[in-house]
């Protein structure tokens, strides 16, 4: 069974394998015996392996044990998840905050939620599956504008409606393209228009913003009114995610987010360990600082060196190849080389746009990216 679909996912370049990882540490993999330099994980800060926050969850751990047993309404939220939904709510700006055990099952639970049958979702074009998802399930009408385009933002909201709401999906920073969404024209758009925005900050949140807050403090703007979702297993090294945002918002997800409602709560340690790391964002900017010089020192080779980079101000940098079989041939022979970047393809971002989505974080070395650079010379791109 499956053989055929299996065998013409391989004819096309599109066939996806697991790999286990044998070790990680920072911005080092162990892979069948053989260490990596990671360009490819999304701990832009190096978190996950920092020493308060391994120390956080292994004291959760003596503390209260690993499990947390059941859903947040039975008797799942303990005192570990009510401190990190409130740091998180401080963090974001926002009245209130609540975990749910993923980001694609925050945005699974969350759009539908809030967007029912007879509301309208307009939605960026290079929106995340887990968004893409939500709004399925939603059951409201969706309309899809070209990417960070507000124009075609724009001419969707005039289109002739009658619908009872409207919402603007958006992620912050975009997971495969490493580009930030035009807020300051989302959010006035969405006040002339009479609609809400949900933001998608999974890239966002600790790797943008004068205080790691997301988008919203990247451009300075207020969060009154914006439902922020983010994710815990990114930036802030740990696992999970959230939506923060105005107190009845929060109150209706508690009430009818089916992926909030019937799913277990996170982890004890898993939140004592996010809630060490945010401590660790607030405290050190100059982790986020390293990160960003990082990410502007190998933008910039990649670009002199003439290959197709996207992208801009984020720790995410992805080099145009085309062809999914291009894209694989690039992250084999960079795998032959010492380096870790697997290739982007279909379905994860459109047909003739495969790429390799090189990240940064602030455990690279200058020497790091220069190796990567030489690696990369000479490589034949789109
Ligand atoms: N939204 C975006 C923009 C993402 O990139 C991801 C993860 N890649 C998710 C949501 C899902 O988050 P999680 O991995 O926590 O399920």
């Amino acid at each position: 069974m499956f053989k055929k679909e299996l065998d013409g996912l391989k004819e096309k370049s599109l066939l996806r394998k697991l790999r286990t990882v044998e070790s990680v540490r920072g911005t080092r993999a162990v892979v069948d015996g053989r260490e990596y330099t990671l360009f490819c994980t999304n701990d832009y800060l190096g978190l996950s392996s920092h020493p308060a926050v391994c120390a956080a969850a292994k004291d959760a751990i003596d503390d209260a044990g690993f499990g947390s047993g059941s859903a947040p309404l039975i008797a799942g939220r303990s005192a570990y998840h009510e401190k990190l939904e409130q740091e998180i709510a401080s963090f974001k700006r926002a009245e209130t905050a609540l975990l749910f055990g993923s980001g694609y099952l925050a945005n699974t639970g969350l759009i539908p939620a809030l967007a029912s049958q007879g509301d309208v979702i307009l939605s960026d074009s290079l929106n995340h599956a887990s968004i893409v998802d939500g709004c399925r399930l939603s059951r409201a009408e969706v309309r899809v504008y070209r990417h960070t385009d507000v124009s075609s933002l724009e001419d969707k909201l005039k289109e002739p409606s009658g619908f009872n709401r409207r919402w603007i999906v958006t992620e912050g920073v975009f997971s495969m393209d490493g580009d930030i969404a035009p807020m300051p024209e989302i959010t006035a758009l969405a006040e002339k228009y009479g609609a809400t925005v949900i933001i998608d900050d999974a890239h966002a949140t600790g790797a943008i913003g004068s205080g790691g807050r997301g988008t919203l403090e990247h451009f300075g703007l207020p969060a009154d009114n914006v439902v922020q979702m983010g994710t815990l297993g990114k930036a802030v090294g740990s696992y999970g995610a959230f939506v923060a945002g105005p107190r009845d918002v929060a109150g209706w997800l508690v009430n009818s987010a089916r992926s909030f409602m019937f799913s277990t709560a996170l982890p004890i340690p898993v939140c004592a360990a996010a809630s060490a790391a945010l401590g660790v964002i607030k405290g050190n900017p100059e982790r986020r600082a390293r990160m960003a010089r990082n990410a502007e020192k190998l933008r910039g080779s990649l670009a002199a060196m003439g290959l197709t980079v996207l992208g801009d101000g984020t720790p995410i940098i992805p080099v145009l190849a085309g062809e999914a079989m291009t894209a694989v041939g690039m992250s084999a022979t960079l795998m032959e080389k010492g380096f870790l970047a697997p290739a982007i393809r279909p379905p994860t971002v459109p047909e003739g746009e495969s790429r390799i989505r090189f990240t940064v974080s602030a455990l690279h070395t200058a020497e790091d990216i220069d190796a990567l650079t030489d690696a990369l010379r000479g490589m034949v791109t789109a």
